[in-house]
């Protein structure tokens, strides 16, 4: 099977294997052992000396997070979205009573940072930014770092969902000062879903002991003070802990710039494939396209359900279809984690012989 979904992605055997072993006191020396590496190596991905939260949870859940720990009720929040998993930020924030401020920015697009800076000039009331690094529903990155510099300059508490973007692209936590970033672990990191990860800036840290948003299992102040030794507040998911130890040896290994290159490579390389099928991307700016995802146009006249179905029934390919408004509008080809070209030669094969049967006659 060709899993091309952005996430579950598929994982590298040994990172399966080690889930397959005993487990092990989660009080005890050994989980102090491997918390304190596996700590270490997040670190390294993240481009952060700051402490990573560990939590046993997916990645919305560190987005729930990144809210409650530093926001009160009533707060302003401008989200800066641009698909379905930026429109969630906001409905987090909302659920916990943030008054949010949400720009319309057409999908398929990246927002402008001279928006945002004009947006937090506009209304000083706004305390915090939300932003999706990659949006996974449409294929498009943001300019994360210009748009941190205008949070940064305008004095806003910035919260980062990287949670398809971090360990596929650069993201540099300290150094673009962003105060929150949160990711998980079935993306980039090659590890079954299940744990979710988040960095705190000093100011992030300060913003969360004034705010007032309910919190107790996502509580990060619980989680970074056992953490300190050696444990987590809860149990945590055992067998990811020694799966994401294999993943981190492997990301490290290989070296973070080489797997930031390999995704733009293979991700080039689908966009290029696609193309040269007749089809159209769906970013509308090229140069804002994912290197985690492609999200591609379904042609006029091909129904997507039939044109996703003959994929993964004929050729073992599976692919994503359009979320909400975008579903039968686009379909999605996952490109991140443990991924080369060879993989993605194998559903442009596909596409080709499938598009003329589903009524669409590819250029090539
Ligand atoms: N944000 C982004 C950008 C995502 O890609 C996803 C998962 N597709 C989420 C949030 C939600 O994460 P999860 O499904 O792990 O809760």
């Amino acid at each position: 099977m060709n899993l091309r979904v952005p996430g579950p992605t598929p994982c590298p055997e040994d990172v399966l294997q080690a889930g397959a072993q005993p487990m092990i006191n989660h009080r005890g020396p050994e989980f102090a052992e491997l918390i304190g590496r596996i700590h270490g190596r997040l670190q390294q991905v993240f481009h952060t000396e700051r402490e990573v939260a560990i939590l046993t949870a997916s990645g919305t859940a560190a987005m729930e997070a990144a809210i409650v720990n530093h926001l009160s009720p009533g707060d302003r929040m401008l989200s800066i979205s641009i698909g379905v998993f930026g429109d969630r930020f906001a409905q987090v924030a909302q659920a916990y009573g943030a008054d949010v401020v949400k720009p319309d920015i057409p999908f398929g697009t990246a927002a402008d940072p001279g928006m945002v800076r004009a947006a937090l000039r506009e209304d000083s009331s706004i305390t915090a930014v939300a932003v999706t690094h990659n949006e996974t529903s449409t294929g498009v990155t943001n300019d994360l770092a210009s748009i941190a510099r205008v949070v940064r300059e305008e004095n806003r508490l910035l919260l980062v969902d990287a949670i398809s973007s971090l360990g596929c692209m650069p993201l540099e936590t300290d150094a673009w000062e962003c105060d929150v970033v949160v990711t998980a672990s079935q993306k980039g990191f090659m590890v079954p879903p299940g744990l979710a990860f988040g960095a705190q800036s000093e100011r992030a840290v300060e913003a969360s002991k004034q705010a007032r948003m309910p919190r107790f299992y996502l509580d990060f102040e619980r989680h970074l003070t056992t953490f300190r030794r050696g444990q987590t507040p809860w149990t945590p998911a055992v067998s990811l802990f020694f799966s994401l130890d294999v993943a981190l040896e492997r990301m490290l290994g290989e070296g973070m710039p080489a797997v930031y290159e390999r995704h733009a490579a293979v991700a080039q390389h689908a966009r290029d494939g696609v193309k040269a099928l007749g089809l159209r991307l769906f970013a509308a700016d090229e140069a804002t396209a994912s290197n985690s995802v492609t999200a591609v146009r379904v042609p006029e006249g091909v129904q997507a359900r039939e044109l996703l179905g003959m994929l993964r029934t004929e050729h073992q390919v599976v692919l994503a279809g359009g979320q909400a408004t975008l579903e039968g509008q686009i379909f999605r080809i996952g490109h991140l984690g443990h991924v080369s070209t060879a993989e993605i030669d194998g559903v442009l094969d596909a596409l080709r012989v499938v598009l003329p049967k589903v009524g669409f006659a590819t250029g090539a």
